[in-house]
This record gives structure tokens, sequence and C-alpha cells, in this order.
């Protein structure tokens, strides 16, 4: 995808790339499955083919849509918390990310950073070692950060 700033990736598991299934807009064959780690992300999450993508049939659309705004390592914190075994774990962090991303690109870059800070406080007071109970207080959290109002 393309960041809005790449020295953020350093301190992300490369998210944007995992998150979604791709297609192939042409053919609208499945060419990467939600979470699989893409063959073309390097190991310091960066995308191989970024310059060329042009050649690569679906990663050429799919790869150009998403901007992360500089937020998605907060959710990386927060996702490497997760216990692996939590069935539901890529579940969370997807609609989390969601509704993050849908939030901000409402917002001005300085209310953004608003949003983010109190994202990332909300995030790091979790307990994330109980699988009912997080499933419920990720759910609290997304309505808080989809609901937030900021001061007069
Ligand atoms: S989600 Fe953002 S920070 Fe993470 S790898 Fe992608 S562009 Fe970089
Ligand atoms: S092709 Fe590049 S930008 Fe697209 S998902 Fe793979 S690593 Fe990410």
């Amino acid at each position: 995808m393309i960041p809005s700033s790449v020295t953020m990736c350093e301190r992300c598991d490369g998210l944007c790339c995992r998150v979604y299934d791709i297609f192939d807009q042409t053919t609208w064959r499945l060419v990467k499955r939600a979470w699989d780690k893409c063959g073309y992300l390097d190991v310091n999450n960066r995308c191989r083919i970024h310059t060329t993508r042009d050649k690569h049939p679906g990663y050429s659309d799919s790869c150009s849509i998403y901007d992360c705004l500089e937020w998605w390592p907060i959710v990386t914190s927060f996702a490497r918390r997760i216990p692996e075994d939590i069935p539901q774990k890529f579940a969370i962090i997807s609609s989390l990310l969601e509704v993050i991303r849908l939030k901000l690109t409402t917002l001005s870059e300085e209310n953004r950073k608003i949003v983010l800070l109190f994202a990332a406080r909300e995030l790091n007071s979790l307990d994330t070692s109980n699988q009912e109970t997080l499933l419920l207080s990720v759910k609290v959290v997304r309505t808080k950060i989809e609901h937030y109002k900021f001061d007069d």
C-alpha cells in the first residue's frame, strides 16, 4: 500500500498488506487471502514490487488504494499482545482497523492525532489475556472511537 510515512513501517507488522483479501480486478480471481502474508512483503515491511506493481495483476489496483495515515503501528502493538490461540484474533484486529480508518478519514491532521492518542491509551489499557472480556472490551473501545467527541 502507499504509506504517508514509510518510516512508520518499521514499527508495524505490515498490516496494510495482510488485512485485506486481494482480487485481480479483471478476473476477480483471489490472489491473496486476508491475513495471509503477501509474498511480496519483505522483512522490513516494504513492498518488493511497489514500483513495478503495474506488471502484477491484482496487486496493481488493490495496493494503491489504502493509506494507513501512520496509525497502524498502534494497532500492531495491541495485536502483538493478543495470544495466537484466541480464535477471533484476526476478526478483532480487522474490525478495529476499519473503525479507526473510517473515523480518521473524516478528520483534520490535528484531530487525527488527538483520536490516535486516545485510541493508543485505550488499547494499551486493555487486558488481552481473556477471550471473553477482550471481545467486549474491544467493542467498547471501537464505540468510543466511533463516537469520539472533541472538546469545544
Ligand atoms: S500499515 Fe502503514 S505503517 Fe504498517 S506497513 Fe503498511 S504503510 Fe507501513
Ligand atoms: S504487493 Fe506489495 S503493497 Fe501489495 S500487498 Fe503485497 S507487499 Fe503489500
